[in-house]
């Protein structure tokens, strides 16, 4: 509900939301020009506010990111608004009432941040990996001293300080720095310079730098996060009605059906897959979302949804502006990825594939043609339609089904069997299109004659091409062992390119990842 004002909390403030409204409570008189909701019912002044600040019990959150109302449930806020968290048994939305405009309803979690937690900073990035801070710092409206903080990959209790700097050699850049815990609390970069918090290192090393190549002068610009539902609606259901959803142009055609570009009720882009009629059942169609609703990754598609009421089914997911990789690599866009670039997309894949191997979920249709791309060179995976959770930890083909030979593995092909381990075989086959901008493997040879070949040992020899180095060829010809358990895990082919670009140089002694 949306409409309604705060309610006192009383004992534990995040289940004990009343829906009733409040009597003998003193009024105050809040916002005179609500900011944001439309509804004046939304916009009801009469509680009392204070006692966030009496109780000491209550949680606050402050907005991260500014957030637009989709539905009746949900409520609006800027960037630094605060909020009251009055139930937050879903993991996705909590129940805030704001603390301006007295709204109450639905936000998502992870929008906000605990006003007292080290998350709520502007400069720190939960979240984000080296490549990505990489990434995100050297977006050309950064300048030099831009920084954020994370945590560290490799060591749970230390963070890492990222920083866009400039010099006449290398241009614009940036370098990581390791913060590392002490025993009894407090952070160090450099062991002359001890600071009790996190918050009092920034602000030394904004004044100072102290033997970093700048002082922090801006903290980096947080990218907006996922959002897995269309609005909390939707939070628990996924039929869509078909009339919230306005068909735009073709996006493109699959397997099953042609794929629009839609509006859902006039305020977000979504992708709409259309089944053909006649080409699969509704049932398999049906799976192939539940499946994808199931399992959230930032390098997965979201799926918001279904319309399944009436023919042709819909299946609405999030929007992915670029479209598939294979036709950004065949295009001109193409043609402006640089190594970074192919290295950062090598790296996305692969961590997406990591989150399916720890969930055992097997793919079975990677490849450059099923990985989508978004602003910033963002890659997701895309088409679940052949994927299965797998019972053991391998699925065998039924009858008749169909593969793309030239992806599949030789397990695959002669025995029916795929595991995730056929999957890195595929990823190998996946990096090949990647690095030479979307050629087609194999080039030249049937489907028939591969299988041949391949399974009297022939692999994809390595192309005439500087950007696929000795390094990366020995990794595709590692996802091509014919034992399966001698390939790669996901997780080992995460770090790899994460870690690849690592920079030798050390300008500070602590100089991490
Ligand atoms: P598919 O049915 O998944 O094979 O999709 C066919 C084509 O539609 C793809 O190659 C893309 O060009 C486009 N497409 C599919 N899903 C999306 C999406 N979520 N966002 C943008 N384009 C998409």
């Amino acid at each position: 509900m949306g409409n309604l004002c705060c309610s006192p909390s009383q004992g534990s403030p995040a289940k004990n939301f009343h829906k009733t409204p409040f009597e003998g409570r003193t009024s105050i008189v809040s916002d005179p020009n609500p900011r944001y909701h439309p509804d004046p019912k939304r916009n009801n002044v009469d509680f009392v506010r204070s006692r966030v600040a009496k109780s000491g019990r209550t949680r606050v959150v402050v907005a991260q990111y500014s957030y637009m109302a989709r539905d009746a449930n949900d409520v609006s806020f800027h960037k630094g608004d605060r909020m009251e968290v009055l139930d937050d048994s879903d993991g996705d939305w909590l129940k805030v009432c704001h603390l301006t405009t007295n709204i109450v309803g639905f936000i998502p979690e992870n929008y906000v941040a605990e006003e007292s937690a080290v998350q709520s900073k502007d400069w720190f990035m939960e979240n984000v990996s080296r490549k990505e801070a990489d990434k995100l710092l050297m977006n050309t409206a950064n300048s030099r001293g831009t920084f954020l903080v994370r945590p560290s990959e490799h060591n749970p209790e230390g963070y890492s300080l990222s920083v866009k700097d400039w010099d006449d050699q290398r241009g614009y850049h940036v370098k990581h720095y390791k913060i590392k815990p002490l025993d009894n609390g407090g952070f160090y970069i450099s062991t002359n310079n001890v600071y009790p918090t996190l918050s009092a290192l920034v602000e030394a090393y904004a004044k100072n730098a102290f033997g970093l190549c700048h002082v922090l002068s801006h903290p980096c610009p947080k990218p907006t996060p996922q959002m897995w539902d269309l609005g909390p609606t939707y939070k628990d259901k996924w039929e869509i009605p078909r009339d919230e959803i306005v068909l735009g142009r073709i996006l493109g055609k699959g397997n099953f059906g042609e794929v629009y570009l839609g509006r859902w009720k006039d305020s977000k882009d979504v992708a709409v897959k259309t089944l053909k009629q006649g080409t699969m059942s509704t049932q398999a169609f049906l799976e192939e979302a539940a499946i994808m609703k199931k399992f959230r990754h930032n390098r997965l598609v979201a799926l918001y949804g279904v319309c399944s009421k009436e023919e042709p089914i819909y299946i609405v997911q999030e929007y992915m502006r670029l479209g598939s990789l294979l036709d950004v690599l065949r295009k001109d866009q193409g043609k402006t990825l640089d190594f970074r670039d192919l290295i950062y997309i090598a790296a996305q894949v692969a961590s997406g594939m990591k989150y399916l191997e720890s969930k055992q979920l097997i793919h079975r249709d990677l490849a450059a043609r099923n990985v989508l791309i978004g602003d910033n060179n963002t890659a997701k995976i895309s088409d679940f339609g052949l994927a299965r959770v797998m019972d053991d930890d391998q699925y065998q083909l039924k009858h008749n089904s169909r593969f793309p030979i030239k992806w599949t593995a030789p397990e695959g092909i002669t025995k029916g069997i795929f595991s995730i381990k056929s999957d890195v075989w595929s990823y190998g086959i996946l990096l090949m299109e990647l690095f030479t901008y979307g050629q087609v493997p194999y080039p030249g040879m049937t489907g028939p004659e591969v299988v041949e070949l391949v399974l009297k040992g022939y692999r994809m020899p390595k192309p005439n091409n500087p950007k696929i180095t000795e390094d990366i060829y020995r990794i595709m010809l590692t996802c091509w062992d014919a034992k399966p358990e001698n390939r790669p895990t996901f997780e080992f082919l995460t770090h790899y390119f994460e870690e690849f670009d690592v920079t030798t140089e050390l300008p500070y002694k602590e100089v991490d990842y």
